[in-house]
This record gives structure tokens, C-alpha cells and sequence, in this order.
């Protein structure tokens, strides 16, 4: 309209007939007779102006308001990958002297472990604890931890041979509850219901708690439920990632525990695991952690959890280790895994896959020394499933701690 008005009258009623709007006579003499066109000029551009103010002020307000509820996370800065890498210790050049640090070089027994179920008393969940339990049971696990949503789950009655590992998947509310992080919190009694992820952490450390980060690339709640490595950095109290959860993607999960490990360091460590994050029978055993403990207690299982001798599968089982030079994947399961075709991949710090093997087990890797650390991942390519091990850390003898 304000282009029509300019020239004329005439032309704009033209139009205005055409498209059949309104009593042309009123529309004409307004547009002829409009008194002082340099001020109706000046009042239109006047409130255009305060418009515009009006919409930067609006936008201004929505940036600082975001910006405040954004504070309310924990976010760290992260250095980029190359930075990171460099700043990890050198470990040792070829044909000098390094050690390579085995997470599996401990005595124990293997247990089969479970460390995120719900039940019906998730608003979720579609099964009893009594049943989750006895399925768990049935299936050969020693540990399973009843992870309801922001609640704690006492059984009252446990399966025989079982142990169960008192837990909660805790929402980090952000930017209101029921969206945000999900964190399984093992070993604790009490729900934490307020906090950062930092804060809330701090207080399931104080209960004895081990902290895991749940599903990180899982695509509901809006995204806010995504783990990105700032978030994860972040929170140090995290010494568990789940690689594999029924609810996200495994690939990426991997890639980002991956990350996380080669930005933390040998020093603060944070450990694989698989989970079936079950809520009814069909998502029974289908990711599960193999824990190496000395013994089915509680307080065995966590110091085992801690020091990182594990390893999350989806099917098969093996054993991971050092041995004259070489990290090794044999099989764990020397009957019924006899004939199995695997692809093992071993894969260094800097990401790159160093070697890959196909054939039965087992598979074995010459460590170089400059690695900085090499982990697998072992593919049963007969009967489907993976695992993997944590990182072996290469460390230059003269520098090796004892
Ligand atoms: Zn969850
Ligand atoms: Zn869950």
C-alpha cells in the first residue's frame, strides 16, 4: 500500500476495484486528501522505528534469558582434538622401552552384569520388579541395577544367585524437569532431586555412588537428553559411558566415549559399558556389561567398576589382555564359541584403525609403543554382537610408575 500511495489515487482504486475490497469512495479520499504527506511520512517511519526497537528489545531479552538458562548447565571448555592428543603423555617410540597398562591383569571371577533396568514403577516401565528380576536371573546375571526414573526400587524379594544394585536414572533437569541429562546413579539410596549435573553428582559421590552417563546421543526429550562431550567434560564425578543402550546409537556413542577418553587422560579414566535400558521383556539381554570381580558383593563390584575391569558386549564373550607385546582377544567361551568368524579391529588413540583381523579367535595386535593407547572392538561375524575393550594405555618405561 505505501508504494500505491505515492502515485495517486487513481491507480490505487483501480486496483482496489479489481480485487473488489472495501467502498472505493472513502479509500480514494483518503489517499488524495492526506494532509502533510511528509508527516504521515515521518509518523509511519516513527512507528516503524518503535517497532523495530520493540523487536530488538524482545530479541535482546530471549538471548539473555537463554543465556541464564544455558549458565545453569555445566559446560567445559574442550580444546580441540589435536590439542588434546598432543597434551596426552608420549608413550613410547618405536623400539624403545614402554609398558603397556591391562585393565583385565587382576584377579577376580567374571560376572554378567546389567546396570540400567525399569520397571512399572517408571512411568515407563512395563513389567514388575519381581519379573524384571527373575528374567535377569534366568539369563545367568550376577548383578542387576533397578534404575527407575528418579526413584529408588527396593525389591522385596531378590532371585537366588542374585545381586541387586540399589540405583536410579537420574534427570538432570534442564531447563525444566522432565527434560534434560539422564545419569544412572549406581550404589545410592537416596534420589537426588535438585542441581547441576555437577552438583547432583557431588551428592551421589557422597551417598558412594558411581555415576554413568545414560543413552548420550538419544534423541528424545527434545534433544536436551543429548551428552555432548562439553556436558560430559564437565562432570568428572562420570566414570562410566554407556557405548551401547537400546535407546540410542551405538556408533556415536562409541565415537563420543572415545573422544571423552583421549580428552580426560590416563589419570581420569571413564569406562565402557553396554546396557539393555529394559522397560518390558522384549528389550531383555540384549547389551550387557562383563564385570571381572573378586568376589558377588556389592562393595567387590564397584571397586571392579572403578578400576575399569569390564567390558560391554552385545553377544560375545572373550577375554582381553597383554601379553609379550601384543594385546590379544581370545575367546571366553572355548566350547560353544569354537568356528566363530570375528573382525577384530584395534584402534589407537588418534582414532585410526592400526589393524584389523578376520578369523576365528584368537586375534593379536604388536603394539608400536606410539599409540598412546590402543582399545578393540571385537565383531562376531557368525552369530552377530561386539565387544569392546577398554583403553590399554602405552606408557614410556623411564616414566612407568610401578
Ligand atoms: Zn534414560
Ligand atoms: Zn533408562
Amino acid at each position: 500500500m505505501t508504494g500505491h500511495g505515492r502515485q495517486g489515487g487513481g491507480e490505487v482504486e483501480t486496483v482496489r476495484k479489481q480485487r473488489g475490497t472495501g467502498p472505493p469512495k472513502a479509500r480514494g479520499k483518503a489517499l488524495d486528501k492526506a494532509p502533510g504527506g511528509l508527516s504521515r511520512r515521518a509518523r509511519r517511519l516513527a512507528r516503524a522505528v518503535g517497532r523495530l526497537l520493540l523487536c530488538v528489545t524482545l530479541v535482546l531479552a530471549l538471548a539473555a534469558g537463554i543465556k541464564t538458562v544455558q549458565n545453569r548447565r555445566d559446560v567445559a571448555h574442550v580444546p580441540t582434538l589435536e590439542e588434546a592428543l598432543a597434551a596426552l603423555p608420549a608413550g613410547g617410540a618405536p623400539g624403545a622401552g614402554f609398558e603397556i597398562r591391562d585393565p583385565y591383569a587382576v584377579p577376580g571371577h567374571w560376572y554378567k552384569v546389567q546396570l540400567h533396568v525399569h520397571t512399572d514403577r517408571s512411568i515407563d516401565g512395563k513389567w514388575t520388579v519381581e519379573e524384571a528380576l527373575a528374567a535377569y536371573a534366568a539369563k545367568g546375571y550376577a548383578f542387576v541395577a533397578i534404575s527407575d526414573h528418579d526413584s529408588i526400587t527396593r525389591p522385596e524379594t531378590v532371585p537366588e544367585g542374585l545381586v541387586v544394585i540399589p540405583a536410579e536414572e537420574n534427570t538432570v533437569a534442564f531447563p525444566f524437569w522432565p527434560l534434560g541429562h539422564h545419569a544412572v546413579l549406581l550404589f545410592v539410596n537416596e534420589h537426588i532431586d535438585r542441581g547441576s549435573a555437577r552438583e547432583r553428582f557431588d551428592a551421589a559421590l557422597a551417598q558412594g555412588a558411581v555415576v554413568s552417563a545414560a543413552h548420550p546421543n538419544w534423541p528424545g526429550n527434545l534433544g536436551s537428553g543429548v551428552w555432548e562431550v562439553k556436558h560430559l567434560l564437565a562432570a568428572p564425578q562420570i566414570t562410566l559411558m554407556e557405548v551401547r543402550n537400546a535407546h540410542s546409537n551405538s556408533g556415536l556413542d562409541t565415537a563420543v566415549w572415545h573422544e571423552v577418553v583421549v580428552r580426560r587422560g590416563r589419570e581420569a579414566p571413564v569406562w565402557a559399558v553396554a546396557v539393555d535400558d529394559s522397560h518390558h521383556m522384549d528389550q531383555l539381554d540384549h547389551g550387557w556389561t562383563m564385570v571381572k570381580a573378586q568376589a558377588q558383593t556389592l562393595p567387590a563390584l564397584k571397586e571392579a567398576l572403578l578400576r575399569g575391569s569390564l567390558y560391554p558386549s552385545t553377544g560375545p564373550l572373550v577375554e582381553f589382555g597383554e601379553m609379550d607385546g601384543y594385546i590379544v582377544v581370545a575367546s571366553g567361551e572355548p566350547h560353544a564359541g569354537a568356528g566363530a568368524e570375528f573382525e577384530v579391529r584395534f584402534i589407537a588413540a588418534s582414532g585410526d584403525v592400526v589393524a584389523t583381523v578376520v578369523g576365528p579367535l584368537p586375534a593379536r595386535y604388536r603394539v608400536r609403543g606410539d599409540e598412546r593407547f590402543v582399545r578393540v572392538e571385537a565383531l562376531d561375524r557368525t552369530r552377530g554382537g561386539k565387544a569392546w575393550s577398554q583403553p590399554f594405555w602405552i606408557v614410556a618405561r623411564e616414566s612407568a610408575a610401578p
